[in-house]
C-alpha cells in the first residue's frame, strides 16, 4: 500500500491573503496596519462587495476577518452563504464583534473564531491568525490526501480504511465489492487527448458518485482507469455497468466508453478487504477481451486458479533452488533457400514439478508477472541459453543464435541492459548470437518507456523480434518507426490466414510490407506441409513450429543441431569415434 505525501502550493508562497469585511474606515485601517507586514489584506467595505470579492478569488484567500454589522447583508447571513458552498466554506472566518451574545450563532454557523472589539494588543491579534490560517491548511492537506485530485473520489487507502470501518459497524450486513476498469484506456488518451481521457474518467467518478450515494456505498479511483466500488448486496449489475459507461464527447453518433466490471457478490467477509478486491478484479479481468461492455462475476473456478496460483508462487524460490526449472529449444528454419536451414532456436522455460508434473509457461509466467519473480525467472533462463549457444560453440564448432523471451516487467527494470551484457559477456558471445523476443502488446500498452528501452537493446548489437504479431494493436504504419528487426507472426493469425481467404491476402500483405522496410518475417505454430508451402510462396522467409520439431530439453536439441548441421561424412566419423 501507498501512502501519498503531498504538498500543497499556496498561490502566495511567502504572504496568505486576508480578507478583511469591515465597514468602518477607522477599524479596517488599524487592522490593515496589524497585518500588513505579515499578510497580503484586501479590504471590503460592505456585504456585497465581500461576496463578489470571495467569489472571484476564493481559492487565493487563507482567511475572512468578518464584521457582523455590516449595512447592507447581515454577518450572520454571510457566513450562512459561505456555508452553503463547498468552494467557500473550506476558508476560515474570524468573526469581530462586540457583542458577546452573538458568540453561539456565529459558532453553529461555522465561524471558528472571534476578536473581540476593542480590538486586543497587535501581537494577539496576529498570533491568534498565524494560528487559524495553519489549522485550516493542516485540514487542507488531509482533505487532499484522502482524495483523489482528478475525480475527487477517496485515494485507495483511505477507501479500505473506511471500508473496513463500515464492516466493523455492520458485521453482518452482506456486501458486494465491484472493480470497474475501463477497457483500452490508453486508446481514448492517444486518440483523443489527456483532456479527453480526465474528462471521462471525472464523468465515470460523478456517476458512481451519484450511484453510491443512492444505494449507501463507497467509491473510489484505486488507478489510472480503475474504480473501487463497496456497497450493500444487490443483483442490478448489468444496470450499474450502464450507467456509467459514459459517451465520448465531440465523436459522433453512438460511441461509449466500453467498461469491464468484475464482481464479488455477498463477499466472504473474514478476508481482508483487498483480497476480496484482488477477487473483483480477477473476475475483471476473466472478461477482458468482450467486444462489448461486460460484467465478470467472482466463482469458484477463480478460486480454485487463485488457489493454484498462489501454490505455485509459494514454491517458486524452492525451485528455482533444487532446478525444476529448465529450458527447452525449439529450433526455427529459414525457408528461402530449396532447402530449409536451421537458423536459430527459441529458448522456452519449462517446470518441472516433483508432485505436478510438467507445468506449461502459459500457466506459470503470467503469475511471475505481477509480483516480479518474471526478473528472476527469466535471468536464469536467459542464462541457461546463453550458456547453450557457447557449449554448442565449443563442441559442435557452430553458433546457432538462441532468442529469449523477455516480458514487458523486464523492460521496466534499469538493471536490463546490465544484465544482459553480463550474461553475454559471461559467455564470450557477440551481441547478435542472443535474439530478443518482445511481444507486440508491450509496444502498444506502455509505449514510451518501453519502447526507449528496446532502442538501447538493440544500439547494443541484440536482434529484436517482434513476438505474436497480430495480437495487439499495432497499426502497420507504426512498424517503420519501432525498434525491430524481426516480425514473428502469431500462431493464431497464421492459421486463420490459412484458413480464410481474406486474412490470407492480408498475412501477405504484410509480408511485402515487412519486406519493404527490409524487416523478415517469421511464422510460428506451424505443423504441416501444405503450410510450409503457402507460407513460403507468399515470401515468409522463417518457420518455427511442430512439423521441423517440437521444443527439445538440451541433450535432444544437441542431437537435433548436430543432425542439421554438421556434414553427414564428419558426423558418421564422429558417431563411429563415440561408440
Ligand atoms: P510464445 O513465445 O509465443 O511461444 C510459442 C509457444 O508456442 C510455445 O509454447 C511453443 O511450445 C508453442 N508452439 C511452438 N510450435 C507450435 C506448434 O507447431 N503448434 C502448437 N500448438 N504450439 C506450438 P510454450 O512453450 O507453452 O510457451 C508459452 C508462452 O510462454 C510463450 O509464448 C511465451 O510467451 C511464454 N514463455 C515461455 N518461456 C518463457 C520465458 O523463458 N520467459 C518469458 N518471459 N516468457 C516465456
Ligand atoms: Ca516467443
Ligand atoms: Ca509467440
Amino acid at each position: 500500500m501507498t501512502t501519498q505525501t503531498q504538498t500543497i502550493f499556496h498561490p502566495s508562497a511567502e504572504k496568505r491573503r486576508i480578507l478583511i469585511v469591515e465597514d468602518e474606515a477607522v477599524n479596517q485601517m488599524i487592522l490593515s496596519r496589524f497585518l500588513e507586514n505579515v499578510y497580503e489584506v484586501i479590504p471590503a467595505m460592505n456585504g456585497t462587495e465581500a461576496m463578489e470579492l470571495i467569489h472571484a478569488q476564493y481559492e487565493a484567500i487563507s482567511l475572512i476577518l468578518l464584521d457582523l454589522n455590516l449595512p447592507d447583508i447581515h454577518g450572520l447571513d454571510i457566513l450562512r452563504r459561505l456555508n452553503a458552498n463547498p468552494h467557500y466554506a473550506r476558508i476560515p472566518v474570524i468573526v469581530m464583534t462586540a457583542d458577546g451574545k452573538a458568540e453561539l450563532d456565529c459558532l453553529t454557523l461555522g465561524a471558528i473564531d472571534f476578536i473581540p472589539k476593542p480590538y486586543p494588543r497587535q501581537e494577539i491579534v496576529l498570533a491568534r491568525i498565524r494560528r487559524i490560517v495553519e489549522l485550516s491548511e493542516d485540514r487542507d492537506l488531509l482533505h487532499w490526501t484522502e482524495r483523489d485530485h482528478l475525480t475527487g473520489l477517496y485515494n485507495k487507502d483511505f477507501f479500505f480504511r473506511y471500508a473496513s470501518m463500515l464492516d466493523d459497524y455492520h458485521k453482518t450486513l452482506e456486501t458486494d465489492v465491484m472493480v470497474v476498469d475501463v477497457n483500452r484506456f490508453h486508446t481514448i488518451n492517444n486518440r483523443f487527448g489527456k483532456a479527453c481521457g480526465d474528462r471521462v474518467l471525472r464523468q465515470i467518478a460523478e456517476q458512481a458518485l451519484e450511484l453510491v450515494h443512492a444505494s449507501g456505498g463507497i467509491v473510489c479511483r484505486s488507478e489510472a482507469d480503475t474504480f473501487f466500488l463497496y456497497c450493500p448486496h444487490r443483483s442490478d449489475y448489468g444496470e450499474i455497468l450502464e450507467k456509467l459507461s459514459v459517451r465520448l464527447e465531440g465523436e459522433g453518433g453512438e460511441n461509449r466508453v466500453r467498461l469491464r466490471m468484475g464482481v464479488y457478490s455477498a463477499a466472504d467477509k473474514s478476508l481482508d478487504i483487498e483480497r476480496r478486491f484482488d477477487r473483483a478484479k480477477m473476475a475483471a479481468d476473466a472478461v477482458k477481451g468482450s467486444a462489448a461492455s461486460a460484467v465478470g462475476l467472482y466463482d469458484h473456478s477463480m478460486y480454485e486458479k487463485e488457489i493454484l496460483a498462489e501454490r505455485l508462487i509459494e514454491a517458486f524460490p524452492k525451485a528455482l533452488r533444487e532446478k525444476q526449472f529448465t529450458v527447452y529449444f525449439q529450433p526455427k528454419f529459414s525457408i528461402r533457400a530449396d532447402e530449409p536451414v536451421l537458423c536459430s532456436a527459441e529458448a522456452l522455460a519449462r517446470w518441472k514439478h516433483p508432485q505436478m508434473g510438467m507445468i506449461s509457461p502459459g500457466v506459470f509466467i503470467p503469475l511471475f508477472e505481477n509480483n516480479g519473480l518474471i526478473q528472476t525467472l527469466d535471468h536464469f533462463i536467459w542464462s541457461e541459453a546463453a550458456a547453450e549457444v557457447r557449449r554448442l560453440k565449443e563442441r559442435l564448432g557452430v553458433c546457432i543464435p538462441i532468442s529469449i523471451n523477455v516480458s514487458r516487467i523486464d523492460l521496466l527494470d534499469p538493471m536490463l541492459t546490465e544484465k544482459l551484457r553480463g550474461i553475454v559477456e559471461d559467455n564470450g558471445l557477440d551481441y547478435g548470437s542472443l535474439i530478443l523476443e518482445i511481444t507486440e502488446s508491450a509496444y502498444t500498452e506502455d509505449s514510451g518507456q518501453i519502447v526507449e528501452a528496446v532502442k538501447r537493446l538493440r544500439e547494443m548489437g541484440f536482434v529484436i523480434e517482434m513476438d505474436d504479431f497480430g495480437t495487439g494493436y499495432s497499426s502497420l504504419n507504426m512498424l517503420s518507426s519501432l525498434p525491430i528487426d524481426v516480425l514473428k507472426l502469431d500462431m493464431k493469425f497464421i492459421r486463420s490466414a490459412l484458413r480464410d481467404q481474406k486474412a490470407s491476402r492480408l498475412l501477405e500483405a504484410i509480408i511485402h510490407l515487412a519486406e519493404s522496410i527490409d524487416v523478415p518475417c517469421i511464422a510460428e505454430g506451424v505443423e504441416e506441409a501444405g503450410q510450409v508451402a503457402e507460407l513460403k510462396r507468399m515470401g515468409c522467409d522463417i518457420i518455427q513450429g511442430y512439423f521441423f520439431s517440437r521444443p527439445l530439453p538440451a541433450e535432444e536439441y544437441e542431437r537435433f543441431v548436430r543432425e542439421h548441421t554438421v556434414p553427414a561424412a564428419r558426423q558418421d566419423t564422429e558417431e563411429a569415434l563415440a561408440q
